[in-house]
């Protein structure tokens, strides 16, 4: 078993990021049986299909890899690096592009969805976006790659070209493998501290809405105990957190947290009112993120290490990818 999975960078890491997005990957790391191998990748190259900021991008970069290794994935056991240091990736797109038609690409709803009525101002990148997600995986010879319902269409897509590239070019030969699909196991989706029908975000301007995961634990403990809830006490039971987002998210984050159901964390908390579940809550969030935080910040401050951990990853990603890359050459009748 071979999982490839891509996140794109992105900074000022919160807590949603973590419990929604990071976590998940050490799950599957951790999860793997022996034999099988976990490739994630920074997926810079895709970050330039819209307008960015090149020291924003760079910034965020090495930022989400200091994270993913503070957050437990281990670069000695899963492959960690970022595209643009295996330019098969982009090679391999290229030579995809002869097979993706595109027709394909037009019905591709997140391309609707992002283009909306501006096509024509949009960058040829993100029109081929999904070739490129294509070649990530089938570079590796992925045998499963985890997605969510907003990427089973460019899954099915990476499929479609890798089957009609071996019916034209394979000469009887499979020269890619069919990537499957994993359902990831389902991520939280954690709502702002001041407003419990808006996701935490980055960018939502008031930084007591989100826990950063550089936040040390005097400021978590504040965030926790100023976050928005309602006069009420918590219920013992799910049910009667109907109609309240404030109060549903912090017993959500508790449980994310401990590994329990709502109803778990409603069992003990429940008659009791917010002044008592608060602190409880920051502690754990305070307990929690202490390692996490500290290696964090340890390896941003330490861009040697930074560099060295994406240098290893890239270099073993290179030497995986290679046999694919030369055989699709081959396949193309590309004379090098
Ligand atoms: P932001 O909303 O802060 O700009 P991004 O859109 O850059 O975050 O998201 C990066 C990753 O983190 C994505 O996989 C996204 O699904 C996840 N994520 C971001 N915010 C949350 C949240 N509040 N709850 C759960 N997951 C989140």
């Amino acid at each position: 078993m071979r999982v490839v999975s891509g996140i794109q960078p992105t900074g000022n890491l919160h807590l949603g990021n973590y419990l929604g997005a990071i976590r998940n990957w050490v799950r599957m790391q951790d999860a793997l049986e022996p034999g099988s191998q976990c490739l994630f990748f920074l997926a810079d190259l895709h970050a330039i299909s819209q307008p960015h900021d090149p020291a924003e991008l760079k910034r965020a970069t090495l930022e989400m890899a200091a994270a993913l290794v503070a957050c437990g994935i281990d670069p000695a056991r899963s492959i960690l690096f970022n595209q643009a240091q295996v330019p098969a990736h982009a090679e391999l797109q290229w030579l995809l592009n002869g097979t993706a038609r595109m027709g394909w690409l037009n019905r591709m709803t997140q391309w609707k969805d992002k283009a909306g009525k501006n096509r024509e101002g949009q960058s040829v990148a993100l029109f081929a976006y999904p070739v490129l997600q294509a070649a990530d995986v089938l570079l590796y010879q992925a045998t499963h790659v985890p997605v969510g319902d907003d990427q089973k269409q460019h899954l099915e897509l990476a499929r479609d070209i890798a089957q009609k590239f071996n019916n034209d070019f394979g000469g009887g030969e499979e020269v890619f493998t069919l990537p499957e699909p994993i359902v990831p196991p389902e991520a939280a989706r954690i709502m702002s501290l001041r407003d419990g029908s808006a996701k935490m975000s980055k960018s939502d301007p008031s930084d007591m809405s989100r826990i950063n995961l550089v936040d040390d634990p005097d400021l978590v403990m504040q965030k926790v105990k100023k976050a928005k809830t309602d006069p009420e006490p918590l219920p013992s039971e799910a049910a009667g957190l109907v109609g309240r987002a404030e109060a549903i998210n912090l017993v959500a984050v508790y449980g994310a947290l401990s590994g329990e159901s709502t109803d778990q964390v409603l069992a003990r908390f429940g008659g009791q009112g917010f002044g008592a579940f608060k602190p409880a809550l920051g502690e754990l969030l305070v307990e929690t993120l202490r390692p996490i935080s500290a290696r964090f910040r340890e390896l941003l401050n330490d861009r040697e290490e930074l560099d060295a951990i994406l240098a290893r990853g890239s270099a073993k990603a290179r030497e995986i990818g290679r046999p694919t890359l030369d055989a699709t050459y081959v396949a193309l009748g590309l004379v090098r």
